[in-house]
């Protein structure tokens, strides 16, 4: 969809893009086709898109034969999605969503130009309730990229890093300036493909565990989780960790290790 495709089909709703939502279409066909054409799906494959807008990325997917299922909060937005391509539309605030209600486990590959306010949530739930997933296709905004790519003993370095880091390989493909939007967002912005990875127990559990290892950084990872500190001391030390060891010292693969450890 171009510029003038998307301001005509905001006139046919009578539509005022909403900031809180973090509406910012993009109306660049060139970008539209490339960010698909990062996806590897095969026609009839189940696929996932959150937040679809007005569709400048739905159109290309289901033109390409993806059988294609849409989350998007804004009901307006839901209803003319619904009206105009041939895919399930879910008119829910993807964060609320239980995995059983839009059917998590099936979906191939997952696209979303994802609404920045929500970063943090919607990338968390789509690395880790996707499990058939091998693909997702992302953009964020470009200044998130450092919290995405982060390494262990740096401030930026926490759950969202190390999920990343889980699901596989992370490619930073290429930017788009915020003229390509329409609004125009005063950011830049980045598209990411994650590729494979560990799904076994990165799941919500994992996360939590996450949460509360990163909860007060200063602290000791023992002094963070809940688990019986003796224990916890034990499984650290098995895997070459310290008793005072911070959760941001521990790479991805052992904190998951030592997560294994600490539920079986
Ligand atoms: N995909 C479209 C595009 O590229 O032009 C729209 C992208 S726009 C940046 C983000 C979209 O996500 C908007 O349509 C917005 O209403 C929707 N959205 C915002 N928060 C959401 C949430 N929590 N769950 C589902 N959709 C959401």
């Amino acid at each position: 969809m171009n510029r003038s495709d998307i301001i005509r089909s905001t006139e046919e709703i009578g539509f005022l893009p909403e900031q809180k939502f973090g509406q910012n279409f993009l109306c660049d066909e060139e970008m539209c086709d490339r960010i698909v054409g990062l996806c590897d799906f095969k026609k009839g494959d189940r696929v996932l898109e959150i937040g679809p807008g007005l569709g400048s990325l739905t159109s290309l997917l289901v033109s390409k034969g993806a059988d294609l299922t849409c989350v998007e909060i804004d009901k307006r937005l839901a209803e003319y999605i619904d009206d105009h391509y041939s895919c399930r539309v879910f008119p829910n605030d993807y964060t609320k969503l239980k995995p059983e209600q839009y059917d998590a486990s099936v979906y191939v590959n997952a696209v979303s130009n994802i609404p920045y306010y929500v970063m943090t949530p919607i990338m968390k739930k789509l690395l880790t309730e996707l499990k058939a997933s091998d693909k997702l296709v992302l953009m964020v905004e470009k200044e998130a990229l450092n919290r995405i790519l982060a390494k262990p003993c740096t401030k930026q370095y926490g759950p969202l890093a190390i999920l990343c880091a889980l699901y596989g390989d992370i490619d930073v493909c290429f930017d788009l300036p915020g003229n390509l939007f329409y609004p125009a967002p005063k950011t830049v912005s980045s598209v990411i493909t994650l590729t494979g990875g560990i799904k076994d127990n990165v799941d919500k559990d994992f996360t939590s565990f996450l949460d509360k290892a990163f909860g007060n950084r200063r602290k000791k990872l023992v002094n963070n989780i809940d688990s019986d500190k003796e224990t916890a001391v034990n499984i650290l030390d098995k895997h070459g960790y310290g008793p005072d060891t911070r959760a941001e010292e521990i790479t991805p693969f052992d904190i998951l290790m030592i997560y294994r450890d600490i539920i079986l």
